[in-house]
């Protein structure tokens, strides 16, 4: 009999709102996802669909309204303040679209790379070493003692991600990693990244307007309205490489289908669906 392991990310149902004085904004609708330990997966979707939102959820940066949310075994809808901090520093790693949240300006790269190492799981005497094997992984091998006002936006980037990368996390988070640069540098970037997370077996969740980094990670998942709709996978094939595109069914059998595929066919708030032996047929009503 095979077991299957214990998914690293596991939520279920996720409901998050933002309330102001006069409004509410229901930003996360039900939100199902799962991820496998080593597994890469993108988070695509347009503006204010909630992939921030999710983001910061799986970040630890503040619990969810409803819904299960675990990742790595932690409940992050009931840590408290210890458990947070310990899972902040130790559990995931993130990256934000602005490198310079990340690093110290007046620290050099290999020195910025060891800062979360003070205070994480590993030991003192590997510090350097294990700095050093990062930069290198992240192509800055030569710039261990550069400052980040020496760098480029790439190698910012690219240190920013060592840096999240230090404490060995389960699960590296990454919002729009590179939306801020051009379409070759991020390129080279992910490739690199891709390698180290395959051979760190870290889990990592990147959020992309990019379509090139689709290709980078094991599957991509369209977020709608706080809900997850489609997941492309690509796969390689003689005639080159090549789209699976399915439509995401969450545990209660609710399917979001694209929104150009409903006003193609004029399918309105009710469908007629016709059962087949192994299909559905789905007409407008
Ligand atoms: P995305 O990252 O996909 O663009 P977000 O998660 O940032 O989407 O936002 C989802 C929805 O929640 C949007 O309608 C946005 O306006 C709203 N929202 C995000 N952050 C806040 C906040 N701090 N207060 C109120 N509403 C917010
Ligand atoms: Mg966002």
């Amino acid at each position: 009999m095979t077991v299957a392991a214990a998914p690293i990310v596991d939520c279920e149902g996720l409901v998050h709102i933002y309330r102001t004085a006069d409004l509410e904004v229901v930003a996360l609708q039900g939100l199902d996802l799962e991820l496998q330990p080593g597994e890469t997966i993108a988070i695509a979707g347009r503006s204010g669909s909630g992939k921030t939102t999710l983001m910061n959820i799986l970040a630890g940066a503040e619990p969810p309204t409803a819904g299960r949310a675990r990742v790595g075994g932690h409940d992050l809808a009931r840590m408290a303040e210890p458990e947070r901090e310990r899972y902040r520093r130790q559990v995931v790693g993130y990256v934000w679209q602005h490198s310079q949240v990340n690093i110290w300006p007046e620290l050099s790269a290999l020195e910025n790379v060891q800062v979360p190492m003070l205070s994480g799981g590993v030991p003192g005497r590997e510090h350097s070493r294990r700095g050093r094997w990062l930069l290198e992984a992240m192509g800055l091998a030569g710039l261990a003692g550069r400052r980040p006002p020496q760098l480029s936006g790439g190698e910012s980037q690219r240190l920013a991600l060592a840096v999240a990368l230090a404490n060995q996390p389960a699960l590296l988070l990454a919002d729009e990693p590179t939306a801020e640069l051009d379409s070759t540098t991020a390129r080279g970037l992910l490739a690199d990244l891709a390698n180290l997370l395959q051979e760190t077996r870290t889990s990592a969740i990147m959020v992309t307007h990019d379509r090139q980094l689709e290709r980078f990670v094991d599957r991509v998942v369209q977020i709608r309205d706080g809900r997850t709709s489609l997941e492309t996978r690509w796969r390689e094939t003689e005639a080159g490489p090549a789209a699976d595109e399915l439509v995401i069914m969450d545990r209660a059998g609710r399917l979001q289908l694209p929104r150009a595929l409903v006003e193609k066919l004029g399918l309105g708030e009710r469908v007629r669906v016709h059962v087949e032996d192994d299909h559905l047929r789905i007409y407008p009503s």
